[in-house]
């Protein structure tokens, strides 16, 4: 798979503590989108599926889920899809997916209902800046909820901060969450940042 970006604990990217994966590559390339380094599918880094649950794996026991951004992780669907059979095998970590395909498209891929299967909250459709919401997750109103397990509701939704600033072990400073990509006065924001891709 390719990756963009990791943070091993976030409270801005879904209820709870979680880990985040951005994932690298998208082609749809919207106009106003927040992040578009994640967007040349060669950038970041290339991991086997194993050797990134072999990381991840670890560190479920103190988190609540795992949130999966982009770029557009469907791009990369096969990975992503054993990526996530692992996790609902091997862990209770609950899984947010965010894509910038809507829930129609999703639904048409041959592999849906597996993947819907392995996801407690979809995230889906492209950020759309002149429907700029930023708020409870969605970054502009166009996108849609979708909660495919009891594991969340959409009250859980109003205690996740819209943006959060991190310092990491290296001392860098970085924004994510929702809003995420309008950093506070003074900061950069991260590469990463980000929560709706
Ligand atoms: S908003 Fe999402 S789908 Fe659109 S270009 Fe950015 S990463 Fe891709």
């Amino acid at each position: 798979m390719r990756l963009h970006d990791f943070i091993p604990s976030s409270r801005a990217n879904g209820p709870g503590l979680r880990a985040v994966l951005w994932l690298q590559g998208c082609s749809r390339r919207c106009p106003g989108c927040c992040n578009p380094a994640t967007h040349p599918p060669q950038g970041g880094i290339s991991m086997g599926v194993a050797d990134l649950w072999r990381g991840l794996k670890p560190l479920s026991g103190a988190l609540e889920g795992l949130t999966l951004s982009g770029g557009e992780p469907l791009e990369q669907l096969q990975g992503l899809l054993a990526l996530l059979q692992g996790v609902r095998l091997e862990s209770r970590l609950s899984v947010i997916l965010f894509t910038g395909w809507t829930f129609e498209e999703v639904g048409a891929l041959p592999q849906a209902d597996s993947l819907l299967s392995c996801v407690d909250l979809l995230i889906a459709g492209p950020y759309d800046p002149r429907r700029h919401l930023a708020s409870r997750l969605r970054g502009s109103s166009n996108q849609t909820l979708h909660f495919l397990t009891d594991r969340y509701c959409a009250a859980d939704l109003e205690r996740v901060p819209e943006a959060e600033v991190l310092i990491t072990p290296a001392g860098e400073v970085l924004c994510t969450g929702v809003d995420g990509a309008r950093p506070a006065a003074g900061l950069a924001p991260h590469p990463g940042e980000g929560g709706a891709p």
